[in-house]
């Protein structure tokens, strides 16, 4: 599993990688998770600080 970590760009709350080891392996298969674990654009993760929604642009950047 690839690691990536980032700090929240509402809170600057640092979140270690979007917690994706606690996604159900029925779920992995959804397009949705793989572009969160590429951190591709399209994706986006909810903060677990300040619930704010996080997107990813282009080149993975918050
Ligand atoms: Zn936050």
């Amino acid at each position: 599993m690839p690691y990536w970590s980032m700090y929240c760009i509402y809170c600057s709350g640092f979140i270690i990688d979007g917690l994706l080891e606690c996604v159900p392996a029925a779920k992995r298969s959804e397009p949705a998770f793989r572009w969160l674990f590429k951190a591709e654009s399209g994706a986006a993760l909810a903060c677990p600080y300040c619930d704010e929604l996080i997107g990813f642009g282009f080149n993975g950047t918050p």
